[in-house]
């Protein structure tokens, strides 16, 4: 007991003197083993300050999510003990939000419009560009504004995507090395030649996970950010936001992935996993926390 108030009061000093965080699924299906992992270590991460777990939904891909996921968990967070401060955020419902931002943005000049399609943009990347975990830079298109393409698609009313011109963005803070910090405390640095100019606004949506993302842990006063080691690579991209939308950046804990007996990460096709799957076979809560690993805070 003694060695878990320690942890948490040292992740405290570190997050500032207030460890706030936030459970953040996307209602596209029903949550895992992996989820339930991910959930419990952020429910452990606020030690007995329970009024500090937040809940957000991140429901922004109108095709894909659905209420009746967002339902179930609710029921399976209750279910597993979990409880959340109010109100839960959506995503869907702070569109307006994203824009302004995206607009100030684009008055700095940090992001510019691409009117290429995805797979157009994806041949603009040639295999060399691939690293080993996977993150792939997504390529600079500003030199192609002005083409006659880019022109006549404009002016036929196609909407753009709009890409962070991430060099741009790094310079424009100064020159300085900008770092994002993990829980124990190690400092990693931002390189944009490794994630490129990302996109930050859709075509169907004013705001890409990124950039929804940063802008909602900045409004909740997020100070810790726990999720599953995948994301990894991505949080240079939003420190780098954090940092041109004058957002405090948060510490970031990025925890192991649950994964099947093939050793393979669990997504939500892996229904035999889904909580509400082990509900119905009645599995207790107690049986889910045997079957994870420690998320090394026990309550
Ligand atoms: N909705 C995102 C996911 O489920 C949240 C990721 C994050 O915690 O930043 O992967």
């Amino acid at each position: 007991m003694a060695t878990q108030t320690k942890k948490i009061e040292a992740l405290r000093r570190l997050c500032g003197g207030i460890l706030r965080t936030r459970f953040a699924p996307s209602p596209t299906g029903y949550l895992h083993l992996g989820h339930a992992y991910s959930a419990l270590c952020a429910w452990h991460a606020v030690g007995e300050r329970k009024e500090h777990f937040h809940l957000r939904i991140d429901d922004l891909d109108e095709t894909r999510c659905k209420d009746s996921f967002t339902q179930q968990i609710f029921s399976d967070l209750r279910w597993l003990g979990i409880t959340w401060q109010d109100p839960v955020l959506y995503q869907s419902r702070r569109h307006a939000l994203y824009a302004k931002k995206l607009a100030i943005l684009e008055k700095q000049g940090l992001v510019y419009p691409c009117y290429l399609s995805r797979k157009e943009a994806g041949s603009l990347l040639s295999a060399p560009h691939l690293s080993a975990d996977g993150l792939a830079p997504a390529p600079s298109t500003r030199h192609l504004l002005d083409s006659d393409g880019s022109r006549q698609r404009a002016a036929s009313g196609m909407p753009p995507v709009w890409r962070l011109d991430s060099q741009r963005a790094l310079a424009s803070l100064g020159g300085s090395t900008l770092y994002w910090r993990d829980h124990d405390g190690t400092k990693h640095s931002v390189n944009p030649a490794e994630f490129g100019d990302v996109v930050l606004g859709r075509r169907d949506s004013p705001a890409s996970y990124h950039l929804s993302t940063v802008i909602d842990d900045g409004d909740s006063a997020i100070t810790l950010v726990v999720r599953g080691a995948d994301l990894a690579p991505v949080t240079q991209i939003h420190r780098l936001l954090q940092a041109v939308l004058g957002l405090p950046s948060p510490i970031y804990w990025h925890h192991p992935l649950i994964t099947d007996e093939a050793g393979q990460r669990l997504a939500k096709r892996h229904d035999a996993l889904a909580l509400k799957t082990l509900r119905e076979t009645q599995k207790q809560p107690a049986d889910i926390l045997k079957s994870l690993p420690e998320t090394g805070i026990t309550i």
